[in-house]
């Protein structure tokens, strides 16, 4: 991969161009997380930019070249961004790895293939979905049209910028919004190559627009912006509660996705083998830094000692290192401060009764730059620990036991969050009751992370407001307007008529 492949600056992409680099702009750092190195430099978008963005979305829809082109043209449009995404797949996958430090075979195989599929995905949602008709009534016809909302805010987190972000932008332009997408301020390297797909495609100017920069900063102006009807978020809870209110005193449409703190639930007459494969992937894939990662681990006691030791020994084979090395499992964190994060609890662990530190929770000593910790295993006697009440974000595994169901659905239901549950048992009964126990939007039985774009996607409690998938994302970014006309002339009451 060539160096060109990572912009040296970054900008905003407003109406089809690159805003020009300001002497004035606050500059961020862009680091690669495996050797701290500044890859590149964002040039941050103020309040003024963002209103620029805003004005070329609205523009754009206003003038209708895509909120008002026909659902084949945009299938068209949507279909060749995703053939472009997999065609420079290897560069996209690269500015992955630069600005996360997820290895690479998962930002390929992963990251890449969502970011594709998302934009394949609406482009068949859109050319097949229908909308209600209501004939009961012999007198009227009513149906109901779908359109378009107008000017979407789209804010995504860092830690699968493209393919997160892309599953709001490919649902926001599908159902011909425009939009102004916000993505981390960690994370901006992709979003230039995929602003240049989206304009080879065919994308109007104006329809898509970017802004880069810091939360409170160009985030907030973004969200609090009067031109901007709708908002779609990921990100971490505090955030979520700061926009839903932002969002809601200027009453826009919003879907928050937040954090988790997912129970893993294996019960003892699950297949182990395969169980234990699961438990290491929903925990270890993405460096751990995944809103469904299965972070507490709950073990039926009478396997519970096996399995933990299988678990240590597994996580202590985990190839940690170079992301751009294909056999690399586990990389660096996202940034320092994510790395004294996890640092930070696996401290206080060592330092409670209650906790035992069964494996890790160091800098991983092997690095002699950044942001590299051990993935760590925690035994915890009580789901109370904070270990196990709060989102770590990164390569930690807390292991509790239980000794029945409804001790496993207690302790799994005892949290904050409800994003997702894993289920691990052969038997049809334990299954079929812990899907309808458990206290959360998503419920995994017997796999790990399996995603059905059709499929709502999002949290209980602390995890979020709203869904995405399908018809939750069409719901999200269109207006329903209820139709009705009369099936025949019929008499109308004739008030102020003479006779
Ligand atoms: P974050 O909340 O710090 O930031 C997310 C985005 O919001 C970033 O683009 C950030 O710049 C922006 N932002 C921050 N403050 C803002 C403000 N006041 N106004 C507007 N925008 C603002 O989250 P993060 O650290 O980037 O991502 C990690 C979090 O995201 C974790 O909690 C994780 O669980 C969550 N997450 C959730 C899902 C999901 O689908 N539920 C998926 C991935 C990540």
């Amino acid at each position: 991969m060539t160096d060109t492949t990572v912009p040296d600056t970054v900008t905003s992409f407003i109406a089809g161009n690159w805003v020009a680099a300001s002497r004035t702009a606050h500059e961020i750092p862009v680091l690669h997380p495996a050797d701290e190195r500044q890859v590149s430099t964002l040039l941050e978008a103020d309040a003024d930019e963002v209103d620029r963005a805003v004005s070329a979305a609205t523009d754009a829809f206003r003038a209708g070249r895509w909120s008002n082109a026909s659902v084949d043209e945009r299938k068209r449009v949507l279909l060749r961004i995703a053939a472009l995404i997999h065609a420079k797949g290897d560069e996209l996958a690269h500015c992955e790895v630069m600005h996360t430090g997820v290895p690479i075979r998962q930002a390929r195989a992963r990251h890449i293939m969502r970011t594709a599929m998302n934009f394949e995905f609406f482009a068949e949602f859109i050319s097949q979905a229908s909308s209600a008709v209501f004939d009961q009534n012999p007198d009227y016809l009513t149906w109901v049209r779908r359109e378009p909302v107008g000017v979407a805010g789209l804010i995504a987190p860092w830690n699968a910028p493209l393919a997160l972000a892309s599953m709001k932008l490919a649902g926001a332009i599908a159902f011909g919004n425009s939009c102004v997408l916000k993505p981390s301020e960690l994370t901006p390297l992709s979003f230039v190559r995929l602003m240049e797909i989206l304009r080879e495609a065919g994308v109007p100017d104006g329809v898509v627009n970017l802004v880069n920069g810091r939360g409170p900063v160009t985030g907030a102006a973004l969200v609090d912006h009067p031109g901007v009807d709708v908002i779609a978020f990921t990100g971490g809870t505090a955030t979520g509660r700061q926009i839903g209110a932002a969002a809601g005193g200027g009453l826009k449409k919003v879907v928050t996705e937040l954090g988790g703190k997912s129970a893993n639930i294996i019960f003892a007459d699950a297949d182990l083998d395969r169980a234990l494969d699961a438990a290491l992937v929903a925990i270890f894939s993405n460096n751990g830094q995944q809103c469904l990662a299965g972070s507490r681990i709950l073990l039926q006691r009478e396997i519970a000692d096996e399995f933990t030791e299988k678990f240590v020994a597994r996580t202590r084979n985990l190839r940690i290192g170079d992301p751009f090395d294909p056999a690399t499992e586990v990389g660096p964190m996202i940034s320092a401060a994510q790395r004294e994060r996890v640092l930070e609890y696996a401290r206080r662990a060592r330092g409670s009764v209650d906790l035992e530190v069964l494996h890790g929770g160091r800098p991983w000593p092997d690095a002699e730059r950044g942001f590299y910790v051990e993935p760590t295993v925690v035994r915890a006697d009580s789901n109370a620990a904070p270990v196990c009440q709060e989102e770590i974000f990164g390569p930690f595994a807390t292991i509790l036991t239980f000794d029945d169901f409804d001790e496993a659905i207690a302790i799994a239901n005892d949290s904050v969050f409800g994003l997702v549950a894993y289920v691990w048992s052969r038997a049809l009964d334990t299954v079929m009751a812990a899907t309808e126990a458990l206290r959360s939007g998503v419920v995994w039985v017997n796999t790990p992370l399996t995603r059905e774009l059709r499929a709502p996607f999002g949290g209980y409690k602390n995890s979020g407001v709203g869904r995405d998938g399908g018809d939750w994302s069409r719901a999200l970014f269109t207006e329903e307007k209820t139709v009705t006309v009369p099936r025949r002339s019929f008499p109308i009451a004739r008030l102020g008529a003479a006779d």
